[in-house]
């Protein structure tokens, strides 16, 4: 089912528009400079929507500084207390990610649904495999239908108050679990899906988890706003997005470089030469793929495919750009001419 579009500032979320890239900082949001200069850089990296938790009145309190002095869309993570989602409203967030069923009474809903209606403010209900209502987990465990069961009672005492600008996270530290859940919400729900693998952890494992679990369920056409958790810099987080988003066709790739995994017909140190391809690219918003390939045997093919590819013999290499042979020159001056090719080819 295709999902509602809203808006989270002045940025679509859901409805067919383009899947969003998010990010989480670590600062303490008290510290409005530090938690500013943290966006700023996740903005530079290509995040598109940010969040951070605000868990006092001090945090609320940051949110004009950081509202002045960023650009994107700004998100409230808020656990339990309504006066402080709506002190954030209030300060000027762009959504809050709180779930009503853990506000209390449904007065205290009821003035956070005026708050952000007055305000068009989306509310994101957020739920977690670890931390399921009591009676769900008798009812279902941990599992992907107790997680949508979750998700579906807070969003009916949303809707019990009229309110529909709604976007929904079900994560589970696994991927069967966030990939199968996420499955049941789209037939269930309009409402926009935000993807993630909570406590994916950090390093290869956690890369592995979040593309899997997030890029299925693009691939499936599921998802209208991503998260890549990863212990350490959010930026990271940003540059995994990107990549997850490029890798199932949702993004340009930008500038990437293919190069073959080499094997014993590789004459010439391919790694070293990738390596140094890849330190003199430019910052640039092009797009371009640059194949590096290990021999004449296969490598030819693939450099073919590139915009421009180079394959290496012992002593000398050949040159594609679009398809065509361009030239063959020795080693190792053909790598600095190759590069310089590159340069051209981004200007
Ligand atoms: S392109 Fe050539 S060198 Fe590279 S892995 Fe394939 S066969 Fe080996």
């Amino acid at each position: 089912m295709a999902s509602k579009r809203m808006m989270i500032g002045n940025t679509a979320v859901g409805g067919g528009a383009p899947v969003t890239i998010q990010s989480m900082t670590n600062t303490d949001t008290r510290d409005a400079v530090r938690t500013t200069e943290q966006i700023l850089s996740l903005e530079n990296a290509g995040c598109e929507i940010v969040r951070f938790s605000v868990y006092d009145e001090d945090c609320a309190a940051s949110i004009p500084y950081i509202k002045a002095h960023t650009h994107i869309p700004l998100v409230a993570d808020i656990h339990f207390d309504h006066r402080l989602a709506i002190a954030a409203i209030e300060n000027g967030i762009d959504k809050v990610r709180i779930n009503p069923g853990n506000i209390g009474s449904e007065q205290k809903v009821r003035e956070l649904v005026a708050a952000a209606k007055d305000r068009n403010i989306p509310i994101r209900i957020g739920v977690n495999g670890g931390s399921l209502e009591k009676d769900i987990l008798r009812k279902y465990g941990v599992t992907p239908e107790g997680m949508l069961e979750s998700a579906l009672s807070h969003v009916a005492i949303l809707e019990k108050c009229g309110f529909y600008d709604i976007v929904i996270s079900m994560k589970a530290s696994t991927v069967q679990k966030t990939v199968q859940a996420n499955r049941l919400a789209s037939k269930r729900t309009p409402y926009p899906l935000h993807l993630g693998v909570t406590e994916a952890g950090m390093g290869e494992a956690a890369m592995v988890k979040s593309s899997i679990g997030i890029g299925s369920l693009l691939l499936d056409g599921i998802g209208d706003t991503i998260r890549v958790s990863l212990t350490g810099d959010p930026v990271r987080e940003v540059y995994a997005a990107k990549r997850i988003l490029a890798a199932v066709g949702l993004r340009s790739e930008g500038v990437e470089v293919v190069s073959c995994p080499t094997c014993g017909r590789t004459r010439v140190d391919l790694a070293s030469i990738v390596k140094k391809v890849e330190e003199s690219l430019p910052e640039t918003d092009k797009s371009l793929r640059i194949a590096v390939m290990g021999c004449a045997v296969n490598g030819p093919g693939e450099a073919r495919e590139a915009d421009i590819g180079i394959a290496f013999g012992s002593k000398n290499a050949v040159v594609f750009k679009k398809g065509e042979l361009c030239y063959s020159d020795k080693l190792p001056e053909v790598v600095d001419r190759f590069i310089s090719d590159v340069k051209s080819e981004l200007q």
